[in-house]
């Protein structure tokens, strides 16, 4: 009796599991498709047919070897100069300095070039990035591959720009030491004039020394209230959350100037999808006083300035004296009008007083 009654439920049992089963299959379908549209066809029906298997980990092994190995100079490559990106940033109409260490680009969102993106092994998800095999659109570590790249110099001998995928992977390994980049003369480097060598990517970052393409001519400001904050922000990220970060820099540089005007810092953290680490910004090759000849590296400043004999226009009636381009002097009624050749401490001690506008 009891044998006979299973017997009858097992069938009854069997009969309703039918659609059940159409059920699943159409969706193991669906999500094959899934999979499959957006990737290469061979390779994601092996991914996929490997998850469906359980050999997930088959993968993470390939990355895993690849990105142990990537430490520094080895996985760093150089790429022509001609590789282009976009930017919003107009090169005839570059930021002026107005007393922040940076301004943002774009509204401060970072933008990447799509190659940036799929050479660290991420591939496009609508509008947004993922890694392989994951289907909703998530990031995962182990499917991403560690790397830097530097742009190589252009005629004039500037460094172009610099991008990877940073990770504890691309960062000084124990005990590397931080080596001598005195031998590299960046683009206008010009004797005695306090410049920096200023890298594109931190070593802390990039365990890059004296590379050439990585190095270029930056005052101090630039270095350290410029770049370094944001550098340390990325850097203390990557060592909280073992994530990653895609990065890209480019000095920017005025015409034929030798020395960059400014450098351009983008970073997005990936695994957090820039929750962590999101900015593009422009950051000034400045130093707040002096005067920097782009074209030769000369630095000049305030008070050096001060001791230059150059051509002044005084308003006699109000005593301020103006450079002669000011509009304050287009403005002035000609008898009011004297032009000297003097310096700006002869001036000030025969108590005319610096125009506001033009400061000279
Ligand atoms: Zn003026």
């Amino acid at each position: 009796m009891a044998k006979a009654s299973q017997n009858n439920k097992n069938t009854g049992d069997r009969s309703r599991q039918r659609p059940a089963l159409a059920l699943l299959l159409a969706f193991l379908i669906a999500a094959a498709f899934f999979i499959l549209s957006d990737v290469s066809f061979v390779k994601s029906a092996r991914d996929s047919l490997m998850q469906k298997l359980g050999y997930e980990a088959i993968d993470q092994g390939d990355s895993n070897e690849s990105s142990g190995e990537n430490s520094s100079a080895e996985n760093s490559d150089v790429i022509p100069a001609e590789w282009d990106v976009t930017s919003d940033i107009d090169p005839a109409a570059l930021p002026e300095y107005n007393g922040q260490n940076y301004v943002k680009v774009s509204g401060g969102t970072p933008v990447f070039p799509d190659e940036v993106c799929e050479r660290a092994g991420l591939i496009k998800d609508g509008d947004d990035w993922k890694t392989q095999g994951n289907l909703f659109g998530t990031v995962d570590s182990n499917k991403l591959t560690p790397y830097e790249c530097y742009g190589s110099p252009d005629d004039l001998g500037r460094c172009t720009y610099a991008f990877g995928l940073l990770g504890e992977e691309t960062m000084p390994q124990e005990g590397q030491e931080r080596g001598d980049i005195s031998p590299v003369h960046p683009s206008g480097w010009a004797k005695a004039q306090n410049w920096e060598r200023c890298h594109l990517i931190a070593w802390a970052l990039s365990a890059e020394n004296a590379n050439p393409s990585n190095l270029i001519t930056g005052t101090h400001y630039l270095n350290y209230d410029g770049m370094r904050p944001l550098e340390e922000e990325v850097e203390h990220y990557i060592w909280d959350t073992g994530n990653h970060v895609l990065y890209y820099i480019k000095p920017w540089f005025k015409d034929d100037e030798l020395v960059a005007r400014g450098v351009q810092m983008t970073a997005w953290s990936v695994e957090d999808k820039g929750e962590g680490i999101s900015f593009n910004v422009y950051c000034f090759n400045v130093t707040p006083g002096a005067e920097i000849d782009y074209r030769t590296g000369i630095v000049t400043t305030e008070e050096q300035a001060a001791q230059d004999a150059r051509v002044y226009v005084i308003n006699t009636r109000s005593g301020v004296f103006h450079y002669p381009t000011c509009d304050g002097v287009k403005e002035m009624s000609e008898h009011n009008k004297k032009t000297v050749t003097a310096t700006r401490t002869e001036l000030t001690s025969q108590g005319y007083t610096p125009c506001g506008a033009c400061e000279p």
